[in-house]
């Protein structure tokens, strides 16, 4: 019982993944994106186009799940761009960075050079002159102008410890999150990729066919018709293809997609199809068309020509029930 619900609830959650996916991918084939870039504030990386496409969905899904999700099928190629720093502990990306003394951790480090006094010769950070804005040797106690310092050359810049007064070359790096002010180390932080994502536009569209005509060819199984060869002969002699072709005892229906078809182009694409409607007598030819092309279509009529016009899968499920039903 409880794994029979676990696999319903499964199916479920990939059935909207993949309604997710159909839509993301209809959105960057209809901007015509080619690369989606990824933007880095606060609350972590963001795709703005597709987090607004997401929100305007209603999906609060984040958008790399999606993304990822795309790049798994293999329609978008991932780039590494940059990598970013966040909290081991919570995720937060408000992180700020100190550098630390080896001997005693303090973070009072001041950066600083060598000089030598010429006149005694005592050789001491600059640091260590300075007593509010004038110069004072700590050996020889005389207050000095800068032009009684020797700058050293072998060390020439460095840390200074005011707590300690160690001399630090390399400074332990240490991060500190300001939403959790979790204390971590480089290697304990989360050193996070910042990817871009480049469109494969050919596989987005060879996806978004299968898509459909998968959705379309298990649903017709599911009402009890079987799937046959998508070439049909016709009155003329000519066999056509067709997108998916089915059976019902002695009726036959094709199904031709209009793919993204828009405008001028696809109402060239439905004439070529209505005229093979003309040449299958045998068969109902049913044309798949998504809504947002579906403006402005002239009304074709004919006994064996079905127009289908879908939101989106579950759309398309629901319109294909209907028509079989009017069909008939
Ligand atoms: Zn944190
Ligand atoms: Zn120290
Ligand atoms: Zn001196």
């Amino acid at each position: 019982m409880r794994l029979a619900l676990s696999e319903r609830t499964e199916g479920v959650e990939n059935a909207s993944l993949s309604s997710i996916i159909e839509k993301v991918l209809s959105y960057i084939l209809d901007k015509n994106i080619k690369v989606i870039k990824p933007e880095r504030n606060l609350q972590g990386i963001v795709y703005p186009e597709i987090d607004n496409l997401l929100v305007s969905l209603g999906v609060t899904m984040p958008s790399y799940i999606v993304l990822e999700a795309l790049r798994e099928k293999g329609l978008l190629e991932k780039k590494v761009i940059d990598r970013a720093i966040t909290c081991p502990n919570c995720g937060s990306f408000d992180v700020i960075t100190r550098y630390h003394c080896p001997n005693c951790d303090s973070f009072n480090l001041e950066k600083t050079h060598l000089v030598t006094h010429v006149s005694c010769g005592y050789t001491d950070a600059y640091i260590n002159f300075k007593k509010n804005s004038k110069l004072f040797c700590p050996s020889c106690g005389k207050e000095i102008s800068e032009n009684e310092l020797i700058k050293r050359e072998e060390f020439s810049e460095f840390f200074l410890c005011r707590n300690c007064n160690t001399r630090i070359t390399e400074p332990e790096v240490k991060h500190e999150c300001l939403s959790c002010h979790t204390v971590f180390t480089p290697l304990e932080a989360s050193y996070i990729e910042v990817s871009e994502y480049y469109v494969k536009e050919e596989e987005v569209m060879k996806y978004k066919r299968k898509l459909i005509i998968s959705t379309l060819a298990s649903e017709l199984e599911r009402q009890g018709l079987r799937r046959e060869s998508n070439a049909l002969k016709g009155e003329s002699g000519i066999t056509h293809d067709f997108d998916l072709v089915v059976s019902q005892g002695n009726r036959k229906i094709v199904f031709v997609w209009s793919q993204d078809k828009k405008g001028e182009e696809l109402v060239r694409d439905m004439f070529m199809t209505f005229a093979k409607a003309v040449d299958i007598k045998n068969a109902d030819v049913v044309y798949v068309v998504p809504e947002e092309n579906s403006k402005n279509l002239p009304k074709l009529e004919r006994s064996n020509w079905f127009l289908l016009v879908y939101k989106n899968l579950d759309d398309l499920k629901k319109k294909l029930t209907k028509l079989l039903k009017s069909s008939h």
